[in-house]
């Protein structure tokens, strides 16, 4: 493998396809330090693509690690004015914004969770003006990720350091198609297969969806006029960009009034540098009503606190059982990697383009709707080769969409 050239055709996809990048954009790269070399390859490829500025922001897990652990409680629920003022002016310029993931799954393993929940909340306070950009679609994003030492341990515990980090980015870039001749002429193919699978969903407009296995019995509603979509949407400019590289779901929004029975996590589910174990989840009128798990728990049961919509869900994506990355038989501990292996629900916040017309309606609006609203945004992982879902339409047919895990 030569891991150099393929890091830069990595870039490269990640400029054109990713997000696009249009003449005199500003970017925002968001990178985990132990990725400074493809930090640097994805910043040449984004002025090579005639992008005005990049600014970088580095992230030190273990930096952070340290903030969390000592600071006083006061400094994590008071961010700085100036941190507000240049997340708003970046959405003011319509920034771009990439995040190039690579942290361990349990980077803050061990720290309070009430801490993590407080800092986060305070975060997401300050970040208000990027979420809603991003949730919006009004500027291109992007996810992807880098492999790093500690995270390739996690997934291959039996090979040496050297071996598990080669085999994470061999597997990173192989799923992402970066290791085929012309990766961005491939995402075009991959794009259109996706949008198919969405176009007969959107045809069919059902009014519900079923979701059994041996352990989840779930009916979710689906709102009027729902859209599905895959890989793909328009920013505010009508410029397409792929906010996930990999991707392989189809996705819409939930009526999250109208979510019963129970679901069961089939993967486990890192999040803030926690790991989250053997999720079970019981639903009532929409929302979570008990929530269980063997490892983190506590950090569960915060989480679904956050506020009231985080108890509810905002999207519902399907992802078959032989998609790529489902086919390595891997578990990645990173929800960027695992969700596209597997069907998955988001806790929190509903995308506003999951409903027609959805991206002119404000909050009050997309809440009557059924579109659920939330200062979090988390996915988890439901499906298996033992999962049957069944469309319900409006006059009650049960129209089959998947069978052990695989699209009918
Ligand atoms: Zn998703
Ligand atoms: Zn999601």
């Amino acid at each position: 493998m030569d891991l150099n050239n393929l890091l830069k055709k990595y870039a490269d996809l990640i400029i054109k396809t990713g997000i696009n990048v249009q003449p005199g954009q500003t970017i925002i790269l968001y990178a985990d330090v132990d990725q400074a070399p493809l930090a640097r390859l994805i910043v040449e490829a984004a002025y090579a693509a005639k992008a005005n500025e990049v600014i970088l922001k580095w992230n030190d897990p273990i930096i952070q690690r340290q903030y969390l652990q000592n600071t006083s409680v006061d400094r994590l629920q008071h961010p700085y004015e100036f941190e507000k003022v240049a997340a708003k002016e970046l959405m003011d310029k319509h920034a771009s914004r990439i995040s190039l993931l690579s942290a361990s799954p349990e980077a803050l393993n061990g720290i309070d969770p009430q801490r993590i929940h407080i800092s986060q909340t305070a975060q997401s306070k300050v970040k208000q003006p990027v979420t809603k950009a991003t949730m919006n679609n009004d500027i291109s994003w992007l996810v992807v990720a880098g492999a790093s030492l500690e995270w390739a341990q996690k997934v291959y515990p039996n090979l040496s350091n050297q071996e598990a980090l080669n085999k994470l980015w061999e597997s990173i870039l192989t799923i992402s198609r970066v290791t085929l001749d012309e990766p961005n002429r491939a995402w075009q193919e991959h794009i259109k297969f996706l949008n198919q699978r969405a176009k007969w969903l959107n045809d069919y407009q059902f009014d519900a969806l079923h979701y059994r296995s041996d352990q989840t019995d779930l009916t979710i509603g689906l709102p009027e006029n729902h859209l599905w979509e895959g890989a793909g949407s328009n920013d505010k400019a009508g410029n397409f960009f792929v906010p996930n590289i990999p991707t392989e779901e189809v996705f819409t929004a939930p009526d999250y009034r109208r979510i019963d029975g129970v679901v069961a996590a089939t993967y486990p589910l890192s999040n803030n540098g926690q790991l989250i174990t053997n999720i079970k989840l019981t639903f009532k009128d929409g929302h979570v009503i008990k929530a269980t798990a063997d490892q983190g728990a506590d950090f569960l049961n915060q989480l679904i606190k956050t506020d009231v919509g985080a108890s509810s869900l905002g999207e519902i994506a399907l992802v078959p059982e032989d998609s790529p990355i489902a086919k390595t038989k891997t578990i990645f501990y990173n929800t960027l990697f695992d969700e596209n292996a597997s069907d998955h629900l988001a806790l929190g916040a509903a995308y506003p383009f999951s409903i027609q017309n959805g991206t002119n309606m404000d909050a009050n609006q997309l809440k009557e709707v059924g579109l659920n609203q939330s200062e979090i945004h988390v996915d988890f992982m439901i499906g298996s080769n033992k999962m049957n879902i069944d469309g319900i339409t409006k006059d009650g047919q049960k129209i089959p969409i998947m069978r052990n895990g695989n699209w009918v």
